[in-house]
């Protein structure tokens, strides 16, 4: 038995899940929030209790000893040498990361790498290597695991993942598409053919991941051969602030009539669009529920327009494997909004489609949610990105 850390580590915020392992059991869970501002948040919870306090957290070395510290005061671990590893998300590995990776020190190789990947994903690398080294000064001889999200993507074939771009660009700045939410996909789809009682390698699987960020991507064998998401997570359908594919052309067309440079249009395209620009409304998919059902045009439009752009996905992927055994919905979104997985399945009637409404409108956890005659099954299977990577540290820290 082993207790693994699995972290997330943004900007101002650190996520965490304590898992007993191999039972993949959650011993504890929680966020720090804030970091870095005159008050954060820190919510953890344990044993069926969820506590909330604010302290004061300067940088996420603070957070993490205060955190640890807690762990040791309220009992869930007696001593932190029962902590055998730290297993961190990171959101870009480029094409050098082929698979998650042991971390060879603060100031090793390997973080050295992901500060140099950072121009892919400026917001989220320089966060996770703040939360890498603020583990090894509070626990310097537990072996600290990185478990990029862009692993899974890396199986895509060259004509999946190539832009039709001047190739010069790919050999000196590395332009392709990466993908994101691997470690969702990868979970999912392995699940998912576990619960069809199918061998992963004989599978082909759609995977739609649909929370705040949003992407789908075509799983062969357990292999990735597409995903929607690219050199950033702006590209593909729409989400809750992002735009998703457009005619690049309205980047230069924004700049001129607004006055607006690149940078800020594309801003726009990730912060302003998706829910929150159609809609008017919100980005959250409730609030825009809401909308629609109290007769907000744009609010349908949405979502309409959401489940227009996934159903050609999804249709592009089922051609690409030659078939599809499997649609499985996953994320805030695919879990939980059955309205849009009505819509998304109506329009797939064609490929022989058939939702059971019943099975989709019922609450609870993972569950088919299409009908014995249906030429696809449908799956809404509830994503666990902490489980793999408390798996992945096991495997590669070779904890046992
Ligand atoms: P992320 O991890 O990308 O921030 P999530 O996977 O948490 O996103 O998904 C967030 C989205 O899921 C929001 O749009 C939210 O409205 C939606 N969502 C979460 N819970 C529910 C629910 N019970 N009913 C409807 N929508 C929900």
């Amino acid at each position: 038995m082993a207790k693994i850390m699995a972290v997330n580590a943004g900007s101002s915020s650190i996520k965490f899940q304590l898992l007993e392992m191999p039972e993949e059991k959650v011993i504890a869970s929680g966020v720090m929030e804030r970091i870095g501002l005159a008050e954060g948040i820190f919510t953890l919870k344990y044993n069926g209790k969820k506590e909330e306090t604010n302290p004061v957290l300067p940088t996420h070395a603070e957070g993490v000893q205060l955190l640890l510290d807690t762990l040791l005061d309220k009992g869930i671990v007696k001593s932190l040498n029962e902590i055998s590893g730290v297993g961190h998300r990171v959101v870009q590995g480029g094409e050098y990361f082929k698979d998650s990776t042991l971390v060879d020190g603060p100031d090793g190789t390997v973080v050295k790498k992901i500060a140099e990947l950072a121009d892919l994903a400026p917001l989220h690398n320089p966060a996770h290597i703040i939360g890498i080294k603020a583990f090894y000064k509070a626990l310097p001889n537990v072996p600290e695991v990185v478990v990029f999200d862009t692993v899974f993507h890396q199986t895509m074939p060259e004509e999946a993942y190539m832009y039709a771009t001047p190739y010069e660009w790919y050999e000196k700045y590395g332009i392709r598409k990466y993908g994101a939410h691997g470690t969702s996909h990868k979970f999912v789809s392995q699940r998912c053919a576990e619960v069809m009682g199918k061998k992963l390698e004989d599978t082909k699987i759609i995977v739609c991941h649909l929370g705040n960020g949003a992407s789908i991507s075509a799983v062969e064998g357990g292999k990735c051969k597409d995903t929607s998401m690219g050199l950033t997570p702006l590209e593909g359908i729409p989400m809750g602030t992002r735009s998703g594919n457009l005619d690049p052309t309205v980047v230069s067309y924004i700049c001129e009539k607004e006055n607006k440079t690149a940078a800020e249009v594309v801003n726009i395209l990730n912060k302003k669009s998706g829910y929150l620009g159609m809609s008017g409304r919100s980005n959250d998919a409730r609030d825009v529920t809401q909308g629609m059902n109290d007769g907000d045009h744009r609010c349908k439009l949405t979502f309409d327009v959401q489940a227009k752009r996934i159903v050609d996905y999804i249709a592009s992927y089922y051609v690409y494997m030659g078939g599809c055994d499997a649609i499985c919905f996953t994320a805030g979104m695919g879990e939980n909004l059955k309205h849009l997985r009505l819509n998304i399945a109506k329009r797939l009637g064609v490929l022989g489609v058939k939702i059971d409404e019943k099975l989709n409108d019922t609450f609870s956890d993972e569950r088919i949610i299409s009908t014995p005659d249906s030429k696809i099954k449908l799956y809404i299977i509830p994503t666990n990105e902490e489980v793999m990577i408390a798996r992945d540290t096991l495997r590669v820290a070779n904890i046992k």
